[in-house]
């Protein structure tokens, strides 16, 4: 006779986290089997201190525990211990890290505030610094970290390889007896990039629990191929993440599809979601589309996530997909009071359903769900707490007593913090 509970299906799990030396930024650790940690970027100008401040804020309060901003010229090195004094006067502790690219040897040695201030650096060494200028470029900077105690990032980029290295590996390749082809000469060249560079660090004292890794490409097959190849070669902390990923549905997915089979290989320790905004939207969708990917994957807990079914031809009206979005709405803006009130309502499950079909088994899988009339059905909405029928809604309020019986349980289930 077989056994039965050796063959039942197990729901996949990821692959234990690829071991990496932790790195702290601030309060922040990243790796060193810290839970994975969501950070963004800025679109501000960074010489403008207030709008700047504002935008770090906002994505601070969206959830992102590191911020980047761009650190291009010195009235933006000169701004950037201005931007920290208004973070830390509105109460917002996140560490801002400073993004620089071709002189920032030059900013960080005219603005010692602005070496101070950042709690890391990030250089990309395709453009630290060019011909013979390059190893004396991309020490100065690591010799700012070491003089002021930061952390770095060394992040490649397949827009700005390092062409030195890109011509070294060409004649390496030219004398192989089977030449690789262009592309993997090219990746071989970004993950060497990164990883000589670490070493360098290194050498020039900057210790190993300082140094994160990134190599960036657009493309998702290539991704994956380039982190598993730099995952095996090394014990660094790595920052996934896509370049340019794009705008919208296109950018939220190329990022997914890659991060997400990465992630469940144990691979990475600090994600961003890379998205043009569409015009007129907020920054802060980048750290939705973040913590919704851990979430999602079961990796995190941040928000309580809403399952909703897709309606179809069973469902009576928009109210379903209304109630749906004004529920996810209300715990989204919720969450930073209960986040700090209530010990693990990031945990919450929530349903909200079309019809009868699959509307109580999905709402009683969820801590609260509810299941809306359907076509046919009577005009009842009955909502599911902790897998048991509780309540039936009717009538013009059912959104509001919706949310009302939602704010009830979350102040009854979640023990307040120091109570
Ligand atoms: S639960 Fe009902 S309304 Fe929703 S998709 Fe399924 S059949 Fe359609």
């Amino acid at each position: 006779m077989s056994d039965q509970s050796s063959s039942t299906p197990r729901a996949a799990e990821p692959e234990p986290r690829r071991p990496s030396v932790g790195v702290r930024i601030g309060k922040v650790t990243v790796g060193g089997g810290a839970p994975i940690v969501v950070q963004s970027m800025t679109n501000t100008d960074t010489e403008d201190p207030a709008s700047t401040a504002k935008q770090i804020a906002e994505l601070a309060r969206a959830g992102s525990e590191l911020v980047r901003i761009t650190v291009n010229t010195p009235a933006a090195a000169a701004a950037v211990p201005r931007i920290r004094e208004r973070l830390d006067m509105m109460g917002v502790e996140v560490p801002i890290i400073g993004d620089f690219h071709y002189n920032g040897h030059q900013l960080l040695e005219q603005e010692p505030a602005c070496a101070e201030a950042l709690a890391k650096y990030r250089i990309n060494p395709g453009n630290v610094g060019f011909g013979k200028k390059k190893d004396s470029q991309f020490a100065a900077i690591i010799e700012k970290a070491i003089q002021y105690r930061k952390p770095v990032r060394i992040g490649a980029n397949w827009g700005s390889l390092d062409q030195s290295m890109v011509v070294a590996l060409m004649d390496e390749n030219h004398a192989r007896a089977e030449p690789w082809d262009a592309a993997l000469v090219a990746r071989e060249a970004l993950i060497r990039s990164a990883v000589d560079s670490a070493i360098r660090a290194e050498e020039i004292g900057l210790p190993r629990e300082r140094i994160i890794l990134s190599c960036k490409v657009s493309g998702v097959q290539e991704l994956i191929a380039v982190y598993r190849d730099l995952a095996r070669r090394c014990d660094y902390a790595l920052h996934l993440g896509l370049t340019e990923a794009g705008m919208g549905s296109k950018g939220i997915t190329a990022s997914s599809a890659a991060l997400a089979v990465l992630l469940q290989e144990g691979i990475g320790d600090t994600i961003r979601i890379s998205l043009t905004p569409e015009p007129g939207a907020p920054r802060t969708g980048e750290v939705v589309v973040a913590q919704e990917l851990l979430q999602t994957m079961g990796l995190r807990a941040f928000t309580p996530l809403v399952t909703a079914c897709p309606g179809c031809g069973r469902t009576t009206s928009e109210f379903f997909q209304e109630l749906a979005k004004t529920v996810q709405s209300h715990v989204r803006e919720r969450m930073p009071e209960w986040r700090v009130k209530y010990d693990g309502v990031e945990n919450l499950t929530l349903a909200v359903m079309g019809c009868v079909v699959n509307g109580p088994g999905e709402s009683k899988h969820a801590n609260i769900g509810i299941s809306l009339p359907g076509n046919g059905e009577a005009p009842a909405a009955p909502v599911f707490i902790d897998g048991e029928k509780a309540m039936t809604l009717r009538g013009e309020r059912i959104a509001e007593e919706f949310i009302g019986i939602l704010d009830d349980y979350v102040a009854r289930r979640y023990a307040a913090r120091g109570a």
